[in-house]
């Protein structure tokens, strides 16, 4: 198996990725950056969650990003705020030992004025979600002539949260754009037509693991009982968990907030992450999270989208959820970087039938627990 160095990765990055812990590089790795480092291509790169595509991706755009020339040169286009900002702090970590690379991440909820100062200081790698984006395109304060290369990241995400229009429009003006690497966990056919549109006809694709979405590491547990049993069963398999820190799924906010609540009434440090916190809320529980002052985080799906959090041992299924892709999404917060983790379905009889649909759909077995 190749090391880095020899997939072309240059010394100085090797050093910022070895205090990260990234030695070996994984499958999308091996497979993405001999073809994206230092020549003009698009690609298609399809991997699940956990896998280390930020990297498979990040890497070959540091390669073209000449730091001398004070210009937008990279572009990274992400579903949400958080994910946004991930990706900037690994890229600012990947660069740790060589000459600056400047990344700015701008996104909405946000007031505006702050970054567009920000963006007054040399940048030479934006990661933006799309409505912002524009709105900076618009104003005029975003300067992408030379830009070289964009990088759609979560293109399925986008898609599903009403980013298409955008994403057409966004690509739409970006003709000097020499290089269009497109990344999803998943392949719907929203995904389909956007590559017919916008990738070029014959560009790789690179398919990880097609039939095995789902992580292996991850063990797909269930458990059968009445609604009114389930939050009893969520305390036992907790108790089973000790202080393992994890994630709990709702299908909507109501649920979501009332279990929270319920849990930080039997004292579970736990807090709510949903679509209708404002931007400053979400943030602070998300620091609380991610500094360990809370141990459980109990999420929407679209609100936890995403999110690379080290050490979760295991995902909670409250409230199965409606498609398939959304399952692997909500499995993929845990097992991240080869570690182990319990994905944990808590099921009414009738709901059995949707799991047998996910074994199938997503090619995984799952386990009961009695
Ligand atoms: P994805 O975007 O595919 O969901 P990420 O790029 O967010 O995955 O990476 C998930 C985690 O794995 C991150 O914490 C990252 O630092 C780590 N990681 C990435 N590549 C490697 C590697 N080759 N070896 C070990 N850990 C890695
Ligand atoms: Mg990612």
């Amino acid at each position: 198996m190749k090391n880095f160095e020899q997939l072309g990765v240059k010394k100085e990055f090797i050093k910022g990725l070895v205090d990260l812990k990234i030695v070996n590089p994984s499958e999308i790795q091996l497979a993405v950056i001999p073809l994206l480092i230092n020549s003009k291509t698009d690609l298609i790169g399809q991997a699940q969650t956990g896998t280390g595509k930020t990297a498979a991706y990040g890497l070959p755009l540091l390669h073209q990003i000449d730091p001398k020339r004070n210009q937008i040169q990279g572009l990274i286009l992400c579903p949400t705020r958080e994910l946004g900002q991930q990706i900037a702090k690994q890229l600012f970590k990947f660069t740790k030992y060589s000459e600056q690379i400047f990344t700015e991440s701008v996104y909405g909820g946000e007031p505006i004025d702050k970054q567009i100062s920000a963006l007054s200081r040399p940048t030479h790698i934006i990661v933006a979600t799309p409505g912002r984006l524009i709105d900076l395109v618009n104003r005029n304060v975003v300067d992408l002539s030379c830009v070289k290369t964009v990088v759609l990241d979560e293109a399925d995400e986008m898609l599903s949260m009403g980013f298409q229009k955008e994403l057409d429009e966004i690509l739409g003006f970006l003709t000097t754009v020499e290089n269009k690497w497109l990344f999803s966990a998943t392949m719907p056919e929203a995904i389909n037509l956007m590559i017919k549109k916008h990738i070029s006809f014959g560009a790789p694709h690179i398919t990880i693991n097609s039939k095995n979405v789902v992580n292996k590491d991850i063990t797909h547990q269930f458990s059968v009982c009445d609604e009114s049993e389930k939050f009893y069963l969520l305390l036992q398999f907790l108790k089973s968990e000790h202080k393992n820190r994890g994630m709990i799924f709702c299908k909507t906010k109501v649920m979501a907030q009332t279990l929270s609540k319920q849990l930080i009434a039997k004292n579970i440090l736990t807090d709510a992450l949903h679509g209708d916190l404002l931007q400053k809320e979400r943030d602070k529980v998300m620091r609380a999270f991610k500094n360990e002052s809370l141990q459980i985080l109990v999420a929407t799906d679209i609100a936890a989208r995403g999110i690379d959090i080290d050490g979760l041992s295991y995902v909670v299924h409250y409230q199965l959820p409606d498609k398939e892709e959304y399952y692997t999404h909500r499995s993929g917060r845990t097992a991240r970087a080869g570690k182990k983790g319990i994905s944990f379905s808590l099921v009414t009889p009738k709901e059995k039938k949707t799991l047998k649909f996910f074994e199938r759909a997503l090619s995984i077995d799952f386990l009961q627990i009695r």
